[in-house]
């Protein structure tokens, strides 16, 4: 298993402040500070089962830093194709877990066409971020970590970039035969699952403007977007200045540094969602990010409202 237990704790210090039970499944705990090391380490362990002996992937983000730690723990090499754009830490950090990280064009998508080429060899395995059943399969064990645990919990609360996560996890809680709700939550400009479910369209959207690019996914997955007739699921969108707040507040509440896309779904504690009424314990899924530094959240704190 690629992936680790983690933690889910009580917070005292939100509950009080929302009224409702406050758990926090601390993902950002994770090898690779994000909850991405479920999904993709399970579909890297699938894959290397198969038969692949090299694993492909175009994220300069998490799911790219998950690529390469897994491929280490697998023992199986990996080549991460990324932009020109990619900032420079995110390179060492896959480069620090062994992988080849090799610079290709000037946006995602030329480094992504590269990838895919590559990964058409017939002994390679292209990792995608969040649609692929394996990884979904991999996401879904935080439902059983949920369970497990024995809280009786009747809400989580989750971002959404391109519905990985989500659908995971619902299909985690189908599988255990519940029907808890669900409330997604993204920042305005990469709102592709909130765009989707309000116009009842599987939309794709024309650019990414939000600075929470881990959930910059245009188009959230098929699945995802079937999931909101299948399920309870609650979608909410806020702004980008107040996840980075949100971000700062649970630094100095729970001394965890996480990425705005995580801080999304914080504020749904912190701006006291009105999903959280009438619940008695709901689940929030810290999700993390490797992503950001102490100088980086200092300069999001600088954003204009
Ligand atoms: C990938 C990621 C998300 C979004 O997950 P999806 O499966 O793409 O919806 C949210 N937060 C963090 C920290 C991530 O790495």
């Amino acid at each position: 298993m690629i992936h680790i237990q983690t933690p889910m704790l009580h917070s005292a210090l939100l509950s009080a402040q929302v009224g409702t039970n406050i758990w926090l499944k601390m993902d950002a705990l994770q090898p690779t500070a994000s909850f991405k090391a479920r999904g993709v380490g399970h579909a890297c362990t699938k894959y290397v089962e198969e038969g692949a002996t090299l694993l492909v992937s175009s994220s300069g983000g998490n799911a790219g830093l998950a690529v390469a730690y897994s491929s280490r723990q697998l023992g199986v090499p990996a080549t991460i194709m990324v932009p020109k754009v990619t900032p420079q830490r995110a390179i060492d950090l896959m480069r620090a877990e062994g992988a080849t990280v090799q610079i290709e064009g000037e946006s995602w998508l030329e480094a992504h066409t590269e990838a895919l080429k590559l990964a058409e060899s017939p002994e390679a395995a292209y990792i995608h971020p969040f649609d692929d059943p394996y990884v979904w399969e991999g996401h879904s064990t935080l439902a059983d970590e949920f369970v497990a645990s024995g809280v009786p919990f009747d809400g989580v609360i989750l971002s959404v970039g391109g519905g990985g996560m989500l659908t995971g996890v619902v299909m985690g809680l189908k599988r255990h035969g519940l029907d808890v709700p669900v409330l997604t939550m993204e920042t305005k400009g990469a709102d592709s699952f909130y765009t989707a479910v309000t116009t009842n369209e599987h939309i794709t959207l024309p650019e990414i403007t939000s600075i929470a690019n881990t959930l910059g996914a245009k188009q959230v997955a098929a699945k995802a977007f079937a999931l909101r007739n299948e399920h309870p699921i609650f979608s909410d969108v806020i702004t980008d200045k107040t996840a980075v707040d949100a971000c700062a507040r649970f630094l100095d509440d729970h001394r965890l540094l996480v990425e705005p896309a995580c801080g999304a779904t914080l504020l749904a504690v912190y701006g006291k969602n009105s999903f959280l009424e009438g619940k008695k314990n709901v689940i929030v899924i810290v999700c993390g990010g490797a992503g950001i530094t102490k100088e980086t959240l200092e300069g999001f704190l600088q954003m204009e409202a």
